[in-house]
């Protein structure tokens, strides 16, 4: 039997709790029907046109994004605003769409946790704790390596464990490289965090020319591995996760990763 949306919404809330939601952000169904009967997800980064697309040759009744499609505030919904032709085509082609953004880099088992077993980061703490009392949670994790490494051999590593064709490296490539910080997206508010903790190199993605200086003075490594390099990998693990799920429940629903490249940078050298 398929499966109805508020199910597969249940599931993905046992996985990434509404309540890690910052206030900020916007998370959850933004478009579509809970109860609304799915065949097929597709799973992507953020619901670009493109993926829309994607979404109805595939015969898609649901998308799952980490960034959310509606995240600033609109006035209006015009097929002439580019947010706007998004919202007309999923309500046309009866797709629901779904958000879990940063309550899934909070959760247990979410975007940070995925990275940090990425990059080989073990016995993983948060990095910036959102609460003082019970049960510790937050953003980015600080774990560290099996074996020191240099920052050099490290940086090559994060960039292949990450399936990158280059990342950014800011301090002496010959620093040995044993705590490491991280933080999936944009996490360079975090830096501060990453010192404190001791870190060696902060591993993270939008890394501005003052930050890296800043790092330098404090003594801190970086890594920029790029925001899509840190957050495209918890594709694969959602779509293990829901299918392990189906499979489970016997619900008959198909789980799709998105094959569109949501990177927007090129190199070219
Ligand atoms: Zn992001």
């Amino acid at each position: 039997m398929a499966v109805r949306c508020n199910l597969i919404m249940k599931h993905m809330e046992k996985l990434a709790p509404i309540g890690y939601g910052q206030e900020w952000d916007n998370i959850g169904l933004l478009v579509g029907d809970p109860t609304q009967e799915i065949h097929r997800v597709l799973l992507a980064l953020d619901a670009t046109e493109e993926v829309i697309d994607e979404a109805v040759a595939k015969k898609v009744d649901l998308i799952i994004t980490h960034h959310p499609l509606l995240f600033k505030r609109i006035k209006s919904i015009r097929k002439d605003t580019p947010v706007g032709q998004c919202i007309y085509k999923l309500i046309q082609h009866h797709i629901s769409c779904y958000a879990a953004h940063t309550n899934l880099d909070i959760a247990f088992g979410g975007t940070n946790e995925i990275l940090a077993q990425k990059l080989g980061v073990y016995d993983t703490k948060v990095l910036h704790p959102l609460c003082s009392e019970g049960e510790v949670f937050g953003f980015g994790r600080i774990g560290r390596l099996k074996e020191p490494v240099t920052l050099e051999q490290y940086g090559n590593f994060v960039r292949d464990h990450l399936g990158l064709t280059h990342i950014q490296v800011v301090g002496n490539l010959q620093r040995n490289i044993h705590k490491v910080a991280l933080c999936s997206g944009s996490g360079i508010e975090f830096m501060k965090d990453a010192v404190a903790s001791g870190a060696d190199v902060y591993v993270t993605g939008d890394i501005k020319f003052h930050d890296a200086q800043a790092a330098q003075q404090m003594d801190l490594c970086l890594i920029d591995a790029s925001h899509y390099g840190t957050e495209n990998i918890v594709i694969p693990t959602l779509a293990k996760y829901l299918k392990n799920w189906a499979e489970l429940e016997s619900h008959r629903v198909d789980i799709l990763a998105s094959e569109i490249n949501g990177q927007p940078f090129y190199l070219l050298k």
